[in-house]
């Protein structure tokens, strides 16, 4: 399976490391341009230097995807570097520990924790799918790809608004899916389960036999699991496919 998204460009947002570097790489691999993008520069031009020693393309872009103007200067730069913004992986989110909410129930999270929570994980989306397809409709189409989770589809302990903003995307990226569906602009979201990234690293020190107890695979799962979905929706092979939500998770939705 090689070239599936030749001579196609493509952002990536949260690409500085986990699962959006892995996708990138598998990305590269299929041919494309890529745009890196991070809160942190170096992690993102990390990456690309990862991209580039496998032989690819890439350029480093920084910023807040929860601040407009970053996100307007992300894809500017896409579209300056490329021409076109063919593929774009909404990728970037944090999780509960972030914001100084972990193990903590509905009733015990700040409004700072749930405000900013909400903000990376939900509006950051909104915003980038928002000046993404400002492009891809002056373009002719494209296609998208959130990142929701397992916690868009079910409700766990300790995590309000990381579920909140999960459930969220989710809903987004079905009414993008039909808003946009004459527009040639496909929208599709990937729910990953428990993913070996920085992210979990915690969680899984303090509870991951209990955690991979509840999945049928019995393991975690790897970012190119995740970044091989993505590939499949941004690329052609999934020409009728709009408004899914693809559960990578071991099988724990199937429980
Ligand atoms: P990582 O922490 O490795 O990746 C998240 C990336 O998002 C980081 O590179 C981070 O940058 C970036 N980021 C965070 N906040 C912002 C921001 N405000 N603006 C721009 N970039 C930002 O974790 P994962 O790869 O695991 O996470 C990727 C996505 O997958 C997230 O949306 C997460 O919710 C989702 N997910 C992960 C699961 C898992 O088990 N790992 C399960 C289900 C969903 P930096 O660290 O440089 O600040």
């Amino acid at each position: 399976m090689t070239g599936l998204l030749e001579g196609k460009s493509a952002l990536i947002t949260g690409g500085g490391g986990g699962i959006g570097r892995a996708t990138a790489l598998i990305f590269a691999r299929e041919g494309a341009r890529l745009a890196i993008a991070d809160a942190s520069r170096d992690a993102a031009a990390e990456t690309v230097d990862l991209v580039n020693k496998a032989g690819g393309q890439a350029i480093a872009l920084s910023g807040d995807v929860t601040e407009t103007g970053a996100v307007q200067a992300m894809v500017a730069a896409v579209v300056s570097a490329y021409g076109r913004i063919d593929c774009a992986f909404n990728n970037a989110g944090i999780a509960g520990y972030q914001v100084d909410a972990a193990g903590k129930r509905t009733h015990e999270w700040a409004d700072e924790s749930f405000d900013r929570m909400i903000g990376v994980n939900l509006k950051g989306v909104w915003l980038c799918m928002k000046h993404e397809i400002v492009q891809m409709l002056a373009q002719g189409g494209g296609k998208i790809v959130n990142t929701g989770s397992i916690a868009g589809l079910i409700g766990l302990p300790t995590s309000s608004a990381y579920v909140a903003a999960k459930h969220g995307v989710l809903g987004l990226t079905k009414t993008a899916a039909i808003e946009y569906a004459k527009d040639n602009i496909r929208v599709n979201a990937v729910c990953p389960g428990y993913i070996e990234t920085k992210m979990t690293e915690d969680t899984m020190r303090r509870r991951g036999e209990q955690l991979m107890g509840q999945v049928p695979f019995g393991r975690m799962g790897k970012p190119e699991e995740i970044g091989e979905m993505v590939l499949f929706l941004c690329s052609d092979r999934s020409s009728y496919v709009s408004g899914a939500c693809y559960n990578v998770d071991g099988g724990y939705m199937a429980i």
